[in-house]
């Protein structure tokens, strides 16, 4: 195998600093790798399986890639691919958002016109349009830029194209800010988390939307969890998530399995790239005409409500 160390750091454990771990999985490259093979591993919902060594903390359990592949790499890669078949299912995803910010808005008992939410990694906007619909104040920021264009263009929503050192937001300047899906995407979370805590107010809410490496589905498809995915960095579980936010300044309030809906077609077809069953399946679908309706499903995706920690912001300062 050639030397690709160039493309490749190491990083200690975003919980306990630690540089201590235990190979869970060996990385997979091939003799032929090169940056560009690299870059298309990164769109933003790219479904490349894992080839970059898999590690577990031995001090906290935090399961992670390390090393991976260079944070510039990576963020080059998710700026500049496009990604039409991820916007096809976006009205699904529309609707889901919709049944569970209307969940949340009962949970917490809070008026929408009277909150302001940022959504972090907003993809083509499929969040914010439902927050929108639903009478909040929302804006959405995202690395790529074509995904950013086509949710301007579909729903004339408050979308910027870039990450969030990129803006300079007012101290407290949020009440909501949501992470969907994107956690575990963050090649620097600690530093993202810390600049939320900046810009949420005292009382804000963070919301998280991640796949759960210790959830039943997990166990039972073991190497086939669609979610070991190259571009997916981080893998927590309740204990790690709740451990990371706490040293952030988040204390979680609520977690909880998420339930997404996307067309059965689509999901038969991603699912055939694990399981051949899944490819006669989907073709089925197709013929008998099935592929377009509405599935609703949990393979792990866990949803979290954690809120600011009183006087925390004054502690980094
Ligand atoms: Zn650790």
């Amino acid at each position: 195998m050639r030397n690709f160390s160039s493309y490749f750091e190491f990083n200690p454990c975003i919980i306990c600093k630690s540089n201590d771990f235990k190979v869970l999985k060996k990385s997979k490259y091939n003799e032929d790798l090169n940056e560009d093979k690299l870059l298309q591993l990164y769109k933003s919902s790219s479904d490349e399986k894992l080839i970059d060594q898999m590690v577990c903390c031995k001090e906290c359990n935090l399961v992670y890639l390390n090393p991976r592949v260079k944070s510039n790499i990576i963020l080059n890669s998710y700026t500049n691919s496009d990604d039409p078949t991820f916007f096809e299912q976006n009205n699904l995803r529309i609707r889901t958002f919709k049944k569970q910010l209307n969940k949340i808005v009962r949970t917490l008992s809070i008026t929408p016109n009277k909150n302001y939410i940022l959504d972090i990694g907003c993809a083509g906007g499929a969040f914010p349009k439902a927050a929108h619909d639903l009478g909040f104040k929302v804006i959405g920021i995202e690395p790529n830029k074509w995904l950013v264009n086509e949710g301007i263009k579909k729903y004339n929503i408050d979308l910027k194209s870039g990450i969030l050192s990129d803006f300079n937001f007012q101290k407290e300047n949020f009440n909501i800010i949501t992470l969907w899906d994107v956690i575990e995407h963050l090649t620097n979370p600690e530093e993202v988390l810390h600049s939320i805590s900046h810009i949420i107010k005292n009382d804000g809410y963070l919301l998280i939307n991640y796949p759960d490496v210790n959830s039943l589905a997990c166990k039972l498809m073991r190497s086939k969890w669609p979610f070991y995915l190259n571009v997916h960095l981080f893998y927590f579980n309740r204990k790690t998530i709740n451990k990371f936010l706490d040293n952030c300044g988040f204390k979680v309030i609520s977690c909880e399995p998420f339930w997404q809906t996307l067309e059965l077609g689509y999901i038969l077809k991603r699912a055939s790239a694990y399981f051949k069953i899944f490819k006669i399946a989907y073709f089925i679908s197709k013929k008998i005409k099935l592929d377009k309706i509405p599935f609703k499903y949990n393979l792990g995706q866990t949803f979290i409500i954690a809120q600011k920690k009183a006087g925390h912001e004054k502690n980094l300062e």
